[in-house]
């Protein structure tokens, strides 16, 4: 039985795509207040609603299987934000990439990516403790299958100082293939608590976070980069592009 995409217009069909964020959010196993989960969903019919937005729904028989949404970036330009590719991995089991709400909506707007497989890129510690949370947040935040990991020992210090250069351009040529090849929907850096190749004080690290999200920035313009830091309690957090902690 075949997919049906359609946009969501009654109040059924809302509470659909309610049902199925709540689903994703659920087996991400991340807890995604942190952006006002609660508050997206009772607005999804405002920010998502004509004429500016469009919230496909992707229908199998009588049951609802995935949503996606789309809205206006700027005038002319949709915006498939990673982070709200919602709902299909765990609903199909054993054939996300071909399926049709991503696709439908790519078709739509400006999304990247090959259709239906969809990668971000990390900078990351080659320290085995920050690999799995990392890989976990950044498929929420991106909206993303796959995450693309560039390890190195401590690579915020090394991006940040260009120091070893070799080193610097490595990670960069290594960066450049997951955005050019993977057309990667967002990069990020990341700083941990306990770090062994880069035993730099938390303030001094999150510093050297902002130098290389802003070389990556440079070097990858277009592409959204972020840095993040893990805590003593493994937990991954957001670093704010400006001042702050
Ligand atoms: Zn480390």
């Amino acid at each position: 039985m075949g997919l049906v995409v359609g946009p969501a217009a009654t109040p059924a069909q809302y509470e659909a795509a309610r049902e199925i964020f709540r689903r994703y959010a659920r087996f991400l196993g991340l807890d995604l207040e942190y952006r006002g989960f609660t508050d997206e969903l009772a607005t999804l019919d405002r920010m998502y609603g004509p004429p500016r937005g469009c919230l496909l729904l992707a229908r199998k028989g009588e049951e609802f299987v995935g949503a996606v949404g789309l809205r206006e970036f700027e005038p002319g330009v949709a915006e498939v934000s990673g982070r709200r590719l919602h709902g299909v991995p765990p609903l199909l089991p054993g054939r996300p990439r071909n399926v049709g709400p991503g696709r439908g909506a790519e078709r739509d707007g400006r999304a990247r990516g090959r259709p239906g497989m969809s990668f971000a890129t990390v900078v990351n510690c080659m320290d085995g403790r920050v690999q799995l949370p990392v890989i976990r947040y950044l498929q929420g935040r991106f909206g993303v299958e796959h995450v693309d990991s560039v390890t190195e020992a401590g690579p915020c210090r090394i991006l940040a100082e260009n120091d070893p250069p070799e080193l610097c351009r490595s990670i960069l040529s290594r960066v450049e293939i997951s955005v050019r090849k993977h057309r990667s929907r967002g990069i990020a850096v990341v700083a941990h608590f306990d770090c062994a190749g880069n035993p730099a004080p938390r303030d001094d690290q999150v510093g050297q976070v902002r130098e290389a999200v802003q070389r990556l920035r440079e070097r990858f313009a277009g592409v959204e980069t972020i840095g993040l830091w893990v805590g003593e309690d493994w937990r991954v957090r957001e670093i704010p592009a400006g001042e702050g902690r």
